[in-house]
This record gives structure tokens, C-alpha cells and sequence, in this order.
């Protein structure tokens, strides 16, 4: 991988913050764009923005084909077996909550659906809204100390009246990489459905979602070099059917007269309204991209550039990190001894370097640890050793001001 090169797609790594050369370590929060991404956006509204899927005009289809295309790229980089199973949302926050609110009428009272320790609030609230509508209960598949999740627990608590099971692929405030293949037939071997969030292991790693045999798999642009507001949610054709639609509206109906409506196939039955059309085509453009540098290229980069990291930052007197699962990826949570998150994250601020302080929407995880946040750097393929080295002074610098 040519570092300086891929470097140079990105404009934004190119300005100073405060008077200092950025460095960008809030990967997990959002990636930045490059310059094909944003050529993307550009040339669409310079040359074909209309709405699709109803225009008979010239720029009403070419702008339907792009955003087609982009779909069926989505199918082929995860390995998706039909087209109509990548639902457009904007993002894996709202992808969530259409499989929620679906499965209203699919529970019952005492119908139990499990959810791991370490899930972004937005797996964790759409899911205890579901219970407060159904009488279903929440039960959680626990953590222990190294951010892995307790497998023998999880099997434990498995029963026939297990209905779904909900996890991420990597966690955002550990960077665990979850044993989802096993959490995915052991649910299946009770009957129960799996939704996996994919959020933060697709920047890092390729899911081939028909080998994973997952019902239900959760993506945002904004996080693997694509625009925000935009993603998908995978669910197999049949969970698809199954499910009742999400928004009513225009797109999403056959037939609608004030006495019955009927609605679209998929995947329209899910996508009422207007879609961020630029931005599903621009995330089209953003996979090719990752696909031009290749995953595999990117995850070894990532694992060489989170193990130098990891070294460089514990040889620092009184830091802690949080999440040593032996499988992780690309994100390094830690504190140091007597300092709150937030002043390290000021003080790195001025020194030019992005990094997430707080409790990462995951605020189990840091009642887990009993601290009130982490201070989290991220990494993605377009950082560098160098960058790292930036970091570590920075640190360095925090602590030498404020223990
Ligand atoms: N799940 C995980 C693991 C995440 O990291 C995030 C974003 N921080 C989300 C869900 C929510 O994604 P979005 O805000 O794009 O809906």
C-alpha cells in the first residue's frame, strides 16, 4: 500500500488544526472522504440530480441506474445473495430500528431476546423500546475485564424462548472483534434470529454475509469512506417478507386507495420517501474505492499500525487500555491515572489530533470498567506510524500537564 498516495485522495489530511498538521484518529466516529467520493457527490449534482424510480425523464433514469448500480455494488462487496435484500436506509441507527419495530408483531409476552454487554446505545434502546411494546425481555450476554464477551453465558442463557440475538461484529469503544459465527449457529440452534452490526467491522473487514448465514447485517457509509446519512440494512429475503413495513409514504405501495392499501416488493416495501439518492451512489463510489486499495491490504496495514500503537501508548506510566480482547481492531480506548478523558482529548485538540473522549454511546460498557469515558483513538488504512509517534508526545504532553 502506497500511504503517501492514498494520503493524497484525502484533502481534509492535508489542514492544520491549531496551527499543527491534523491528525485524524476519530475513525470510529466517522472516516473522511476521498476526493473520488466527493467527485462522486459532485458530479451528480452538476450533471443528473433528479428523483428516482417515478421520472420517465432523461436525468429521472440515469440518476434511478446510478443508484441501482450502487445497490448491487453493496450486494457484491458483502456477498449478498439478491439485490432487493440491501434495504437503503440512513444508516445503521435507523437500520436498527426498522427491524425493531417490525418484530412488534412477531414477540409476545415472555419471549426473550438477548443483547451483548458491549453494544452502541443504538443496539441497546430500539430494542428495550420493542420489549416496553411486546412484554418480551431484554437479557444480556456479559462481558468480562478484557472486552470479550462470555461465550459459555451466552450459550447458558440461550433457550427455546430465545427469539433474536443482537451484537456487534466490533465493538466501538473496544475494538473487539465478537465470535460472530459462533453466536450466529448457536442462536440458530434454538430457532433464534441474528442481527449483527456491522458498523465499525466494515471499514476493516469484508463480511460475506451468505457464509455468515446472518439474518439481519447493519452498515453506515459515514464510516468506511462514504457521506453520512446513508446505509444499509441486510436482511434475508425471507425475514424481509416477513416483517411489516416501516414508514408509510410515497415508493413504498402498489396500490393505495382510502380502503386498503397495498405495498411495494422489496426492497421498496422498506424505503418510503425521497432517499439520499447522491448519497447512495456516492457510497457505491466509496466501496470501490476501499476495493481498488483491497480489504486485505487495509486489515494488515490496520493490525501492524493498532500493535504499534498499543506498544508506543503503554509504555506511557499510568495509562490503561480498555478492551485487550486478543481479536481486535483499530481502536485503542485508555485513560491515564487521575485524569479525566475529556482534558486529555483538550489538550490533544490543540496539539492538532482528533480522538473521541467520553463513553462512546456505550455507557454500559464504561459502568462495566467504572470509569466515565475513555479517551478513544481510532485508526484507519490513511494514518500513519508517524502519526502515532504525534499522538504519543501528545499524551505525554497531557499527562505532564495535568497530573
Ligand atoms: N453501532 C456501532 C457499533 C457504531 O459504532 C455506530 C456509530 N458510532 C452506530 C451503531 C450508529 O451508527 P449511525 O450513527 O451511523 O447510525
Amino acid at each position: 500500500m502506497d500511504i503517501q498516495k492514498i494520503r493524497k485522495d484525502f484533502p481534509i489530511l492535508s489542514r492544520e488544526v491549531n496551527g499543527r498538521p491534523l491528525v485524524y484518529l476519530d475513525n470510529a466516529a466517522t472516516s473522511q472522504t476521498p476526493q473520488q467520493v466527493i467527485d462522486s457527490i459532485v458530479s451528480y449534482y452538476h450533471g443528473y440530480n433528479a428523483n428516482i424510480h417515478r421520472g420517465v425523464h432523461t436525468l429521472s433514469q440515469e440518476a434511478t441506474d446510478a443508484y441501482e448500480i450502487a445497490r448491487e455494488k453493496i450486494q457484491k462487496h458483502f456477498n449478498i445473495a439478491k439485490s432487493h435484500e440491501v434495504i437503503f436506509t440512513s444508516g445503521t441507527t435507523h437500520s436498527i430500528n426498522l427491524v425493531a419495530n417490525g418484530f412488534t408483531s412477531l414477540l409476545k409476552e415472555g419471549d426473550e431476546i438477548l443483547v451483548s454487554a458491549m453494544e452502541h446505545h443504538s443496539n441497546i434502546v430500539p430494542w428495550q423500546m420493542l420489549c416496553e411494546r411486546t412484554g418480551a425481555v431484554l437479557k444480556v450476554i456479559p462481558m468480562d475485564h478484557k472486552g470479550e464477551l462470555e461465550m459459555d453465558a451466552f450459550r447458558a442463557l440461550l433457550s427455546e424462548q430465545t427469539r433474536m440475538v443482537f451484537c456487534n461484529h466490533v465493538s466501538n469503544a473496544l475494538g473487539t472483534i465478537n465470535p460472530i459465527e459462533e453466536i450466529i449457529s448457536a442462536a440458530h440452534a434454538v430457532g433464534a434470529a441474528v442481527l449483527i452490526d456491522g458498523a465499525q467491522a466494515a471499514p476493516h473487514m469484508k463480511a460475506d454475509l451468505q457464509e455468515l448465514d446472518v439474518d439481519f447485517y447493519t452498515v453506515s457509509a459515514h464510516k468506511m469512506c462514504g457521506p453520512t446519512g446513508v446505509g444499509i440494512l441486510y436482511g434475508k429475503e425471507e425475514w424481509l417478507t416477513k416483517l411489516p413495513p416501516y414508514q408509510g409514504g410515497g415508493e413504498m405501495i402498489a396500490e393505495v386507495t382510502f380502503e386498503k392499501t397495498t405495498y411495494a416488493d422489496l426492497p421498496h416495501k422498506f424505503e418510503a420517501g425521497t432517499p439520499n439518492i447522491c448519497g447512495g451512489i456516492a457510497f457505491g463510489t466509496a466501496l470501490d474505492y476501499l476495493n481498488e486499495i483491497g480489504m486485505e491490504a487495509i486489515a494488515n496495514y490496520e493490525d501492524n499500525l493498532i500493535s504499534y500503537a498499543t506498544e508506543q501508548l503503554l509504555a506511557i506510566e499510568g495509562l490503561k487500555i480498555y478492551g485487550t480482547a486478543d481479536n481486535k481492531t483499530s481502536v485503542i480506548s485508555f485513560n491515564i491515572e487521575g485524569i479525566h478523558p475529556y482534558d486529555i482529548g483538550t489538550i490533544l485538540d490543540k496539539l492538532g489530533i482528533a480522538v473521541r473522549t467520553g463513553h462512546h454511546c456505550a455507557q454500559p460498557i464504561m459502568d462495566f470498567y467504572k470509569i466515565p469515558g475513555t479517551v478513544r483513538a481510532s485508526f484507519s488504512f490513511y494514518n500513519t506510524e508517524e502519526e502515532i509517534d504525534v499522538l504519543v508526545e501528545g499524551v505525554k504532553k497531557a499527562k505532564q500537564m495535568l497530573a
